[in-house]
């Protein structure tokens, strides 16, 4: 059986780009993140695009709608 908690590269065609004027700080995409490509900096979170897998789970759990895909 297949691991569904497993990264899944290339999800998304781009890393996601997170709306710091939506953004409430409340890490739950950072927490889900399976490769620590998200941060918090004071209360918001940034994705280091050069880490993301884009495997696409974070904008899945934004209780705000602030993480933004695109492609
Ligand atoms: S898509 Fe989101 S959860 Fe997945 S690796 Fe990139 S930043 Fe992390
Ligand atoms: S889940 Fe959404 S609101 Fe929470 S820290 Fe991440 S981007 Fe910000």
């Amino acid at each position: 059986m297949a691991n569904t908690n497993a990264p899944r590269p290339d999800a998304l065609e781009v890393a996601p780009e997170i709306d710091r004027e939506r953004c409430t700080g409340c890490t739950q995409c950072l927490l889900i993140c399976p490769v620590g490509a998200i941060e918090r900096r004071g209360m918001r979170c940034f994705v280091s695009s050069e880490v993301c897998v884009r495997c696409g789970r974070c904008p899945t759990v934004c209780p705000n709608e602030a993480i933004e895909t695109r492609g």
